[in-house]
């Protein structure tokens, strides 16, 4: 039904009615959501130019683009990689097809960061592993205005965009950004250190729905073979690169708290707290280093 989807439509408002019929056909969970936002974006126009011109009518090329952006998200394109925006925490970013989907849950992370720091002025080291669009790293400086960060991706891709994102939001003074694996060849300590690493069990990725299996990139979403990979390898590196009352933050798939505690204590880290998401999943796990005050 996607391929050649034409819309009959003559004007904004009647375009925004057929582009909601057309997201209800395909079954979209929000399918009056993801239909004004593509015919924002497609006409390049606000909620408020879209009520106030709703008769306006479409040109060829509004009307070529909205049917093209109709059709990919009929085909499970996520909204957020048509629009190649995303909101998260206070930002709005940039996504590219090298960075996973910055996620509500995700939030979650920065929730336990400013409830265990509640000091907004202090001057924090912060180190983003696995940093994506830069999105935890970049929530956290903006509630911090002293603080300083390096966000580190093995994508080069990734770093990119979030570079961009540091840009877009004047943040790029504070924010540094580096290729590499994990805290592999990092030195330096840092006050927090933030993560949310890829967690999904392998066998499980076949399962996803398209939005995430087909338009995440594999590196950010796969967790080897119990899901737990990325934490193995990056929790050994934690303790030396902790300040004495440093904390770490990492995001985990629904189930998987109590495993990452236990890797946490083989490397030396006590948990200090964990925080549910929206949906009640223990998301974020908090640490420091075992003995540490
Ligand atoms: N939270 C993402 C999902 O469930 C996965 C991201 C990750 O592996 N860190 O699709």
């Amino acid at each position: 039904m996607t391929a050649g989807l034409k819309l009959a439509a003559a004007t904004r408002r009647s375009a925004l009615k057929e582009a909601v019929v057309l997201m209800k056909a395909a079954g979209l969970d929000t399918p009056v959501l993801d239909a004004r936002l593509i015919v924002q974006h497609a006409l390049g126009i606000s909620w408020d130019t879209l009520y106030l011109k709703e008769d306006q009518a479409l040109t060829n090329d509004e009307r070529t683009r909205l049917e093209g952006e109709l059709a990919r998200r009929a085909a499970y394109e996520p909204v957020s990689r048509i629009v190649g925006r995303r909101h998260f925490w206070t930002l709005d970013l940039a996504v590219s097809p090298d960075t996973l989907d910055p996620r509500g849950d995700t939030e979650t992370l920065i929730e336990a960061v400013v409830t265990a720091i509640p000091d907004r002025g202090r001057a924090l080291r912060v180190l983003d592993l696995g940093t994506g669009t830069g999105a935890i790293l970049l929530a956290l400086l903006a509630e911090y205005p002293t603080a300083t960060g390096l966000g580190v991706d093995l994508s080069d891709g990734a770093i990119a965009t979030a570079r961009i994102n540091a840009d877009g939001h004047g943040l790029s003074g504070r924010a540094s950004f580096a290729r590499g694996n994990w805290a592999e060849g990092l030195s330096g300590v840092f006050d927090l250190i933030v993560s949310n690493p890829p967690y999904i069990v392998q066998s499980d990725l076949v399962g996803l729905s398209p939005e995430v299996r087909e338009h995440d990139p594999m590196l950010a979403l796969d967790g080897g073979g119990d899901g737990l990979d990325a934490y193995r390898a990056l929790m050994p590196a934690i303790p030396a690169l902790l300040t004495e009352d440093g904390m770490l933050v990492v995001e985990v798939g629904a189930g998987q708290a109590d495993d990452v505690c236990r890797l946490a204590a083989y490397s030396g880290l006590e948990q200090i707290a964990r925080r549910a998401d929206l949906g009640g999943i223990e998301r974020a796990l908090s640490f420091k280093r075992a003995g540490a005050l």
